[in-house]
């Protein structure tokens, strides 16, 4: 691909880049597609974008990438085409491609073998989020502390075969930024894949967004997964959902978001799940979690056996 042409990829203004992908702009915020975002995180200037509670910062292309999940020339492609940019004809040089640094799972495994929860993580757990013991050993859930003296809580992200692929840090301290850190390469798409190990036919299947409301799901007695908390579907996670319906002959259900962009994520997935089956919050609480925690206690435990 030609140097000038990525340029000028790069110096359209973020702003119109992100209308296109579908996220609402208003005075030059928006709600951040890569988190549960509430109030709007985001912010552009010229080809640029950033958010503030985390989940990083960068131009047009890693935007476009991000979010309908293509690698580095398909996100060019698909810039050029919306702005009627006539790209010269490229060879994809090798050294474009291969920046996505790797997750070394050999580094960060052992972290898992021997969980271990600071005060602060079994405060968030058990007080907080009053979650069910089995359902924290099962997610594997372990905390640090970091140079600084922050309580992490640190979520390991499995897939079907049961192999680490990334890695969630998410801050103990109320409201500090970030919110949440990712060692490199980590690939935190679909939480809690090895469930589906123990799905039999006829089984419901729920589907959360963000990890929090499937400890939740578990914690109620249902299997669950999560899907990234995000106001846009990737195309990654689409075609997981497309392969994990193919396999299983089982009942989706879905407890979305009291809000919008929690109706659109259902619909999105609807049309990859046409069965889905739409549960439906009391206005008063605004995700699955709020409502788990208002249900009364010691409701029965059936999600994940014991192991
Ligand atoms: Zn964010």
């Amino acid at each position: 691909m030609e140097r000038h042409d990525i340029e000028k990829l790069r110096s359209l203004p973020c702003e119109g880049v992100a209308k296109r992908l579908g996220l609402t702009v208003k005075q030059h915020k928006a709600l951040c597609p890569f988190h549960n975002d509430h109030t709007p995180s985001m912010t552009f200037k010229k080809g640029m974008w950033k958010c503030w509670s985390g989940c990083g910062s960068g131009d047009n292309i890693s935007l476009v990438q991000k979010v309908l999940g293509k690698n580095f020339v398909d996100a060019c492609r698909w810039l050029a085409d919306e702005n009627n940019i006539i790209l010269t004809e490229y060879e994809p040089q090798p050294s474009v491609l291969s920046h996505q640094p790797s997750f070394d799972a050999a580094r960060y495994a052992r972290f898992f073998e021997h969980p271990w929860l600071l005060p602060e993580a079994k405060k968030f757990l058990f007080e907080e989020r009053r979650l069910d013991e089995r359902v924290v050993r099962w997610c594997r859930l372990t905390s640090w502390k970091d140079k600084l003296g922050v309580p992490w809580l640190q979520i390991p992200y499995y897939n079907c075969e049961g192999k680490l692929v990334g890695i969630q840090n998410r801050n103990l301290i109320k409201g500090a930024l970030p919110r949440f850190r990712f060692p490199q390469g980590s690939q935190c798409g679909i939480y809690n894949l090895p469930v589906l190990n123990l799905l039999k036919p006829g089984d419901e299947l729920y589907i959360a967004e963000g990890c929090s409301d499937c400890w939740s799901l578990l914690s109620a007695g249902h299997k669950a997964i999560a899907i990234p908390s995000a106001t846009l579907l990737t195309r990654d996670v689409r075609s997981k959902m497309e392969e994990v319906r193919g396999r299983f002959s089982i009942q989706f259900h879905m407890w979305p978001d009291c809000d919008v962009p929690g109706e659109r994520l259902f619909l999105q997935l609807q049309k990859v799940l046409p069965s889905l089956v739409h549960h439906q919050l009391p206005p008063t609480c605004k995700d699955f979690s709020e409502y788990y925690l208002k249900a009364p206690s010691g409701s029965p435990f059936g999600g994940v056996e014991e192991c």
